[in-house]
Parts: structure tokens; sequence; C-alpha cells
């Protein structure tokens, strides 16, 4: 379960898209298990509602090229997300047309979901999330196929195939789960329990245009020109972590994952085929680093003691900071925020800083990305 196939991809043209997507897909053992009939979910990364062009969200070139494989095979497919927010026919119908979901479903076969229901889980099994609300319309699946987009991400640093699967989530609920969560180690565990629930056999990363800096969604596009896949979400993170530079034990749901011994300690002892990754890396990509890093490496416990750690972790945290410059006085921040942290003050948020769990929440879904990530000084200097 750790073979990870990456293929290039330079751009989002259609013929371009289809070669990349055949062969990382052969790589990994190709789409005979389709069976004609077969009911499939392609869950998409539809984070908000933004073009193509701002790389937060699955590309629908890739969208289609796969819809339309699975088409081809006689399978009923559907396409669907629940983002932050509201989760209903209306504002599921606006995200569609914006992220170009419309075009795909104009295209081929392919469906958008329109089952908005809610349903509860038991899993006993789960390591830390063992009752929990989910997006109904996944039920209905025979198999479920994971294709996110390899982004930058305020509260876990890497947003690809794990993370992707928080959207099975409903939007209304996610705050609770911030609640209930507020450590990434914690809320790490969470992503992974989900993971192991919903099993998509598939996970697939758009890394032809990722995003760097201020991710999840108000960060830059930056080419990496690459597609990965694997039936392994873990494996699929750590080789895509690598490749934008992060390191396995700056991202909590691979800390995890490694705990679980669902993957390797590194990159180099993954099964990767297709392209030569390490031609691949890219040194200067900007990320979102070592937020809380001392946290979600509970081991650092043991070596600072647990008062002097939690003394470290507040020195060191990473917080949301507002570019006035920016803002727009819009409220967004302040509606998502689970913690009720913000209070707006002449149109700017101002935020509470001993409410704040650091969920990041305000910063992903800050339409003019005015809130940043900051990591104090002392970080900076410490956690390199
Ligand atoms: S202020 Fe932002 S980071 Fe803090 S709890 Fe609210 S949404 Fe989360
Ligand atoms: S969401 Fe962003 S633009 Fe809107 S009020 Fe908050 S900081 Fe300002």
């Amino acid at each position: 379960m750790n073979k990870v196939a990456i293929t290039a991809c330079a751009g989002y043209e259609a013929a371009q898209v289809q070669t990349a997507l055949k062969e990382a897909l052969d790589l990994i053992g190709g789409l005979d298990w389709v069976r004609p009939h077969m009911k499939i979910a392609i869950k998409a990364n539809l984070v908000s509602m933004l073009k193509p062009e701002a790389a937060a969200t699955t590309h629908p070139a890739l969208l289609q090229a796969l819809a339309q494989m699975l088409c081809e095979k006689g399978a009923q497919v559907t396409i669907g997300d629940s983002p932050g927010g509201i989760y209903t026919k209306v504002y599921l119908d606006r995200i569609y047309a914006v992220t170009g979901m419309k075009e795909i479903a104009k295209n081929t076969d392919a469906k958008l979901n329109s089952d908005f229901s809610v349903k509860q889980a038991q899993f006993p099994q789960g390591k830390v999330n063992k009752e929990f609300a989910y997006t109904g319309w996944l039920d209905e699946a025979d198999a479920i196929i994971n294709f996110c987009k390899l982004k930058t991400h305020g509260m876990m640093t890497l947003s690809a195939a794990a993370k992707n699967i928080f959207g099975a989530v409903p939007g209304t609920v996610k705050p609770e789960y911030h609640y209930r969560f507020p450590e990434p180690a914690d809320f790490a565990d969470m992503i992974i329990d989900l993971n192991e629930y919903f099993k998509p056999c598939l996970h697939i990363i758009d890394g032809v245009v990722g995003m760097e800096g201020n991710g999840p969604t108000a960060g830059t596009p930056r080419p990496i020109g690459v597609l990965i896949a694997s039936k392994n979400p873990h494996a699929a993170d750590l080789l895509s972590a690598s490749l934008i530079g992060l390191k396995p034990q700056e991202v909590p749901t691979l800390v995890a994952a490694q705990r679980r011994g669902l993957i390797p300690q590194t990159a180099e002892e993954l099964e990767v085929c297709g392209i030569d990754w390490k031609k691949r890396i890219i040194p200067d990509y900007q990320l979102v680093k070592a937020v809380r890093s001392l946290r979600f490496n509970r081991g650092s416990e043991q070596f600072f003691g647990k008062i002097s750690a939690a003394v470290m972790d507040r020195a060191l945290a990473s917080k949301p900071v507002l570019t006035p410059a920016e803002c727009i006085g819009c409220k967004e921040c302040f509606k998502v925020c689970p913690a009720d942290a913000i209070k707006m003050i002449n149109r700017k948020p101002k935020i509470d800083r001993k409410k704040c769990i650091r969920c990041f929440c305000c910063q992903e879904f800050c339409p003019k990305g005015a809130l940043k990530v900051q990591r104090p000084l002392l970080a900076k200097i410490l956690v390199k």
C-alpha cells in the first residue's frame, strides 16, 4: 500500500490531462475494477466559490478526464463536495458554476451531487472520531475516488489527499469539529479516522498547478507540473509534502499516519513509479510552516516536560493576523469563527487571542486573503 504514481502534466489542455491521468492510473493498476452501472462518487475539492485559475479547487479539466474514463466503462458518476459554510442546493449550484463543474455535467454523463442529506456514522474503531455526521451522498456510492488539490494549509500545513476527506463532513458541522479537535494532532487523527471510515479506493492529487503561500484559498498558484495517484492517501501526501519541501514532521496528518503504521518515515521509502520525483522538488515553494510544531509532535512533551511544552507552544504558536488594507469588512471571518473569538469593530475583525483556538478557519474563508498565518519571531529562530 505504499505505491505511488507520479506523472508529468505541464498544463490543463484536454490532451495533456488525459495522457497524464491515464499514465498515472495505469501505474497503480488501472481502472479494470470499474463495472457497468457501478456508482462512483468523485469527491473533489470545491473549497470555495473560486475559479479554477485560483488553484484552490480541483481543476475541472482533470475531473472531466476522469469522469469521461469512468463513464466510458459504464459507471454512473457523481461529483460532489461539501465546502465550508451552508450545505444546500442553492449554495452548491453557485459553487458548481464558478468552479467549472457545470461544464463537466454538460460535456459528460457525470452528474453533480444534488443529495444534501446528512447522516450519522457510528465508528467504534475510530481513534478519536467514533461518531460523526457526514454527507449522505457518499452512501450511494459503490466506490469513492478522492480527487484533491495540492495546497498549503494554515492549520494543517498541507492540504492534499487525506485532508480532502474532511469534505465528507457537512460544511455546517465543520466548525464544531474545530471545537472538538482544536489541537492539530487530534484534528489529524480525526482526519485519519474519516479516511479509514470512507476508504476511498483511489486518491488522485492535482499538482499541475498547486497553491503556495496563504493557502488553502488565498494563496498563490504555483506550477508543479505533476499528477500523483495512490491507493494510500498518506503515501500520496508524503510524496506531495516532499515535493514542496515540507518535512513529514511538519504535517500533522503524516505524523498521525506514521504513528498508526500507515506509511514509512520518509518519501524515499515509498514505492514511487513514473517520473523521477526528486527532479521535481521545488526548493522555494512558499509554505505555511511549523504551526504549533511542538503540539502535534507529542514526543516533545517528554523532552520539555508537559508544562514547559505548553508554555513553549504558546510562545511558538502561529496565529491569524489581519492586513487591514486588504479587508473589505465582509464579516465572513466573524461568521465562520467556531470559538466566537472575533468581534467586528469599525468593519474590521478584532481577534480575542484568549478565545482563539487557532483553527485558521477565518484565514481559510477570508475572500480577500486579508488574514494571514503569522509565526512569532521566536518560532522562526527556533523551529526551522
Ligand atoms: S479567530 Fe480565526 S483562528 Fe481563532 S478561533 Fe476564530 S476562526 Fe479560528
Ligand atoms: S473575511 Fe476577510 S475581508 Fe471579510 S471581514 Fe474578515 S478579514 Fe475582512
